[in-house]
């Protein structure tokens, strides 16, 4: 079954008892078992869930993957991910990375004794520099956040492969409709359910996909013991949410190209970083490694300074003033004072966050609207 098909039936085939097309949301916390000791596929709401394994399944198979572990969010499922690790071990990340991994990796992770090197992934040199004998995992987001730089994911894979070290992708700005990191040899996808494969903003939510059985037990032990687990509700608004995930995905993204293409002609605009423009650093990369879209975010900057993004981020109807991404509301948003607050100052101007660059989320409105709305501000 191609894509689109395997989004609507695989995870939600008919219930058997009562033929209904859409599967019921199992809430029950526990389940009887046959006899003292003997399990069977469901015992506790911890350790399984119906309605969370059928969103397991379709994300799964989505993404190429054998399994997938639904988290209570995006940093659930990262943190999933980074307790692989143990004390002594490094990894390695690159370094325009959502603020909120940031965070994990330099506030959390590292009171557990694990080294963090943050690297710039487009470098294929520096990142393998960074790399030591204790390095195990490499972390990797593209389109990178809030700049959009391409990394070049197979490459990043044989310098992984060449050091026995894991390697994760975030996937949550490309969605398995632009770009499916396992195919290109990636160990462990990661999905912020929140944004695109939610898709409304309606929902929080997390998933890790992997195609190794061994790397998916232990996954499932750490879940299990440590709890984050997506719940039967929301697990049921991520599955609605991803059946219509391929349309949403294309359709945004020509609108981004649009809007991308009205912001590179104007003349109040600065920068225009989008991985759909040919003058985008990685714009060759990204023809390659994206199938049919650049994705549907995009970051420009403003001439000026911190206050004159700000007044831009203020001065929108359209585009909502929030954080977050991928749903069909169009956002917009500045990273130095929102999404990479958590940045440390140095650190975002050493990543070429400036104060006046501002992010967008482009949603399913009409382009000619959302042109005409950023036209307005940027008049005001
Ligand atoms: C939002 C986001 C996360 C974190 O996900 P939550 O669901 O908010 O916990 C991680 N990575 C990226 C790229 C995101 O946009």
């Amino acid at each position: 079954m191609k894509f689109r098909t395997r989004s609507i039936h695989v995870g939600n085939e008919r219930d058997p008892e009562t033929g209904a097309v859409v599967p019921p949301i199992h809430v029950a916390s526990t389940y009887v078992q046959h006899q003292a000791g003997e399990w069977r596929e469901f015992d506790y709401g911890r350790s399984g869930n119906p309605t969370r394994k059928a969103l397991e399944r379709t994300i799964a198979s989505l993404e190429g993957g054998t399994h997938a572990l639904a988290f209570a969010s995006g940093m659930a499922a990262t943190h999933g991910a980074t307790m692989l690790l143990e004390s002594g071990d490094h990894m390695v990340a690159g370094a325009d990375i959502y603020g909120g991994t940031y965070r994990l990796l330099h506030k959390i992770l590292s009171r557990s004794n694990v080294g963090i090197t943050l690297a710039n992934s487009r470098d294929l040199e520096e990142l393998e520099r960074a790399i030591t004998p204790q390095t195990k995992l490499l972390w990797l987001e593209s389109p990178g956040n809030p700049l959009m730089s391409i990394t070049d994911l197979a490459a990043c894979v044989e310098i992984a492969k060449r050091h026995k070290l894991l390697t994760a992708v975030d996937n949550t700005f490309a969605t398995p409709v632009l770009t499916r990191p396992l195919e290109l040899g990636v160990d462990i996808v990661m999905h912020s359910a929140t944004k695109y494969l939610g898709g409304h903003s309606d929902v929080l939510g997390g998933v890790l996909v992997v195609n190794d059985d061994e790397l998916f037990d232990r996954l499932y032990f750490t879940q299990n013991a440590t709890g984050a687990v997506l719940g039967p509700f929301d697990s049921f608004l991520v599955s609605r949410g991803l059946k219509t995930l391929e349309l949403r995905v294309r359709e945004q993204c020509r609108t981004a190209e649009k809007i991308a293409a009205f912001l590179d002609a104007d003349a109040r605009i600065g920068r225009v970083l989008y991985p759909g423009l040919p003058g985008h650093p990685g714009h060759d990369i990204a023809r390659r490694q994206m199938c049919g879209g650049f994705g549907a975010m995009l970051s420009f900057e403003v001439a000026g300074d911190f206050e004159t993004a700000k007044r831009v981020v203020q001065s929108t109807k359209l585009f909502q003033l929030a954080v977050s991404l991928g749903a069909v509301e169009s956002l917009i948003e500045q990273p130095a004072s929102m999404s990479h607050a958590s940045y440390d100052a140095a650190d975002r101007a050493k990543h070429g966050i400036a104060d006046g660059l501002i992010r967008i989320s482009v949603g399913l409105e009409d382009a000619d609207d959302l042109i005409a709305d950023l036209d307005q501000a940027f008049d005001r």
